[in-house]
């Protein structure tokens, strides 16, 4: 069954068409910046250009989105990098302009679903997926499907306190993963460190390059996460964990991989330990997972 997967981001709005696990039509253009009411225009268009051209009958329709979403309303309660974007009726007005069933889930869970069943963690049972970027995000697939527990908060490993007292976060605690092992946390400290303006890309230049500031940092992050890593190990048993996200892949790769994985089985001792894996589907998981979540609901209105 195909369904169309839409990835809203802050800058731009991604979408394809998922056929046989196979995108088949991708899409894309920059996010409007004056209102939701752009930003539906812009959505709508695009997808009903995509349900002309894609080639194949798309049954349903999913939407990733940044922010806390109401599942039972369809509702994206805010969106953080979007501006004018609160409560507002995505699902509904989506599936009143598409004439289809839409679903919507939060950005974070639908790459974690991609990345379950076409990427990195393709064959696990269970699968816990991080993204470290900007900030840190993160969903959990059990049995197939996204966990999104009781209040959709499921998966989200960047609010974990993994220091104690330690610099205050985004949302509102000292000391959270996100505070002191994000790009923005690293390049934050890193700029205090070399007393410059330091980019997180810049201090892994430096990193790279062995130098004894950048090493600290860079390190104590990798342990951080290996940290809270051990710790979702012991709450959620996953099978496989995939990482992702700009720190992963444009920063440190392998390299900084292998240290949160030290990190990761050193605060697991004695424990069994997932499969560390980086992410592999990089920038189109939004919109594939997206899809994903659309085949649920289009199996239940055929
Ligand atoms: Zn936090």
């Amino acid at each position: 069954m195909a369904t169309l997967g839409i990835d809203l981001g802050g800058t731009k709005i991604a979408l394809g068409v998922l056929d046989k696990d196979r995108l088949v039509y991708s899409a894309r253009a920059a996010t409007p910046q004056s209102g939701a009411e752009d930003v539906f225009a812009t959505m709508i268009a695009l997808a009903r250009e995509a349900l002309d051209r894609a080639g194949v009958l798309v049954r349903a329709v999913g939407v990733g989105t940044p922010g806390p979403i109401d599942f039972a309303t369809g509702t994206v309660r805010f969106a953080p990098n979007i501006p004018h974007f609160q409560d507002v009726p995505l699902g509904p007005r989506l599936e009143e302009a598409l004439g289809l069933p839409v679903v919507l889930e939060n950005d974070a869970n639908a790459a974690a679903l991609a990345e379950h069943h076409l990427g990195a963690a393709r064959g696990a049972a269970s699968s816990l997926f991080v993204t470290v970027s900007t900030g840190i995000g993160g969903g959990l697939v059990v049995g197939g499907r996204v966990w999104h527990g009781a209040f959709g908060q499921t998966g989200e490993l960047g609010h974990v306190t993994v220091l104690p007292g330690g610099p205050v976060c985004g949302c509102g605690n000292r000391g959270c993963l996100e505070a002191v092992a994000s790009g923005r946390a690293l390049a934050r400290d890193a700029s205090y460190a070399y007393a410059e303006a330091v980019t997180t890309p810049q201090l892994f230049e430096r990193w790279r390059a062995r130098d004894p500031k950048a090493l600290e940092l860079v390190g104590g992050a990798a342990g951080y996460l290996g940290q809270a890593l051990a710790d979702a190990q012991k709450l959620f048993d996953p099978e496989v964990i995939v990482l992702g996200g700009g720190v992963v892949h444009g920063g440190g790769g392998e390299a900084f991989l292998a240290e949160v994985r030290r990190a990761f089985a050193e605060h697991a001792r004695g424990w069994r330990i997932a499969a560390l894996r980086r992410a592999e589907l990089g920038e189109r998981a939004g919109v594939v997972g997206a899809a994903l979540a659309a085949q649920g609901a289009g199996e239940r209105s055929s």
